[in-house]
């Protein structure tokens, strides 16, 4: 792939959702998209930035917590959001660098975050990430497990955490039809529906990323996270562990 410049390369992702929420008669203002800047070091998002961008996906705590360290600087007009899987002895630093964690698949994490989450800052915004199509590689909660684990979290202190809906990453099925795309995407949309259904107040369907967009936007993604269209190809080995 032939990469421009990280602003030609926002432009261009923001022309792609604008359509795909045209299309589907969508707002796009009201959609979120999260640079994935995982891999790339903290000059690529400072970059970013200078051209608007203020939200960011990491994957990797440590090298995230050292990027957030070096663009102190940046606060409060920059919004780190965790994406990767979160192990339960690094939620302490977790609980105190980030604004968002899109990646809480089991009831003990999010108790910790809870916890541990400094009163002075506003709640930790939370998704559920779910394993939409039951792959038995991908992490995540079970769709059957979502409602019973969603209802829990919402339960924990509001000061200090709010739910505020689900995520997943669907297997990427390039050339498919645009149906076949959209299958677990709506699968999502339809699961958060039914917990909005049972009373949660939930807002944010985190799906769809640089191949997939489209097919979730149509289905109703309030937040893309997009990596490669906005920084270039990573390199391989990097991906192992999302
Ligand atoms: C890496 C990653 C992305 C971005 O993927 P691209 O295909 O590079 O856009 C989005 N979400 C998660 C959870 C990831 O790990």
């Amino acid at each position: 792939m032939i990469m421009g410049s990280i602003g030609s390369n926002l432009q261009e992702v923001k022309r792609r959702i604008a359509a795909a929420c045209a299309s589907a008669g969508r707002d796009a203002n009201k959609v979120t998209l999260l640079a994935v800047s995982k891999t790339f070091p903290a000059a690529a998002v400072r970059d970013a930035h200078a051209v608007g961008q203020r939200e960011f996906g990491e994957n990797y705590v440590q090298e995230a917590l050292d990027k957030i360290d070096a663009l102190a600087d940046l606060r409060p007009g920059i919004e780190w959001h965790l994406i990767g899987p979160l192990q339960s002895n690094k939620t302490r630093p977790v609980a105190a660098a980030f604004d968002w964690v899109h990646s809480v698949d089991r009831l003990k994490i999010a108790q910790r975050l809870a916890e541990q989450r400094p009163p002075e800052l506003p709640p930790l915004n939370l998704c559920l990430q779910v394993n939409i199509s039951h792959e038995p590689s991908k992490s995540g909660v079970l769709p059957a497990d979502a409602l019973a684990l969603a209802q829990a979290v919402a339960a924990l202190p509001a000061a200090r955490v709010r739910l505020r809906g689900l995520m997943a990453i669907p297997e990427p099925q390039p050339g498919a039809p645009l149906a076949v795309q959209q299958a677990p995407h709506r699968a999502l949309r339809e699961l958060m529906a039914t917990m909005q259904a049972r009373g949660l107040a939930l807002d944010t369907l985190s799906m769809g990323m640089s191949t997939d967009l489209e097919a979730a936007l149509a289905e109703g993604a309030t937040c893309v996270r997009v990596g490669t269209a906005v920084f270039g190809q990573r390199p391989a080995a990097a991906d192992a562990g999302g």
